[in-house]
């Protein structure tokens, strides 16, 4: 049975000729935890590269998730993790261009020393979910919570309820996306407004809040636009690796 299982992957997984480029799912934030497939990616197309080099804070969103949409394949755009998005944009510059590198300018928090440095996606940096989230967590007040970790659906669902006319009180975005851990309370399955309302005017306390915020950043992960490069001094200097026309339409 094993070997005719093993057959039928190869023949799925695409052959070198395939433009689809297997994604290590151990480089990924998440390191894949919460994929059951393998992911497969393709290198982007100047249309667009040009579209990502125009975003703006009001497009942002739908531009990166528009491209994860159509470049990552084996995967709904509403079941990646919302920590893995990030990374995900800067893996697609990566391939698109084999990892060509930028110039940036870096500090060393320790020495104070400041350099140029080319960056790559190697030197991106990434905090990785080493451990698996413990998903039952007691509050303070007693309550006991499941939780999970946000997609870009959930992510999306935020949005969406933040721009609900229907309600009419100003939503926290920080809260709610916090409260977006939450899948149910007591057992009893709630939405991302219900988790978020129970810290709004419900049962949850600032007390219960800060428990949960510090239980979740022991297993947080994601990326961020910064890379480090060792230092002289023997410690790193970090540097900004903006989203900008220049990142994705190198000069070359
Ligand atoms: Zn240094």
């Amino acid at each position: 049975m094993k070997s005719i299982r093993e057959t039928e992957e190869k023949v799925q997984k695409p052959g070198p000729k395939s433009n689809k480029i297997l994604i290590n799912k151990d480089l990924l934030p998440s390191k894949g935890k919460y994929y059951k497939t393998d992911l497969f990616a393709r290198k982007l197309s100047a249309i667009e590269m040009k579209e990502l080099s125009k975003v703006t804070r009001e497009s942002v969103d739908r531009v990166f998730n528009s491209t994860i949409a159509s470049a990552i394949d084996g995967i709904e755009l509403s079941d990646v993790q919302r920590n893995d998005k990030l990374w995900l944009i800067y893996y697609l510059r990566s391939i698109t261009y084999n990892d060509i590198p930028m110039k940036v300018e870096g500090e060393c928090k320790s020495c104070k020393k400041k350099a140029w440095y080319d960056y790559r996606l190697m030197n991106l940096d990434v905090v990785y979910a080493e451990k698996e989230l413990e998903k039952e967590l007691v509050l303070p007040n007693g309550d006991t919570l499941e939780l999970r970790f946000p997609t870009i659906g959930d992510e999306i669902e935020i949005a969406r309820t933040k721009n609900n006319p229907a309600y009419i009180e100003n939503i926290d975005t920080d809260v709610m996306t916090v409260a977006s851990h939450i899948s149910s309370i007591n057992g009893e399955a709630v939405s991302i407004y219900e988790a978020y309302t129970y810290f709004a005017r419900g049962k949850g306390s600032a007390l219960d809040y800060a428990k949960l915020v510090s239980h979740l950043k022991k297993f947080a992960f994601g990326a961020r636009p910064y890379a480090k490069f060792p230092c002289s001094c023997g410690e790193y200097a970090e540097a900004e690796v903006p989203l900008t026309t220049a990142f994705f339409l190198p000069e070359i």
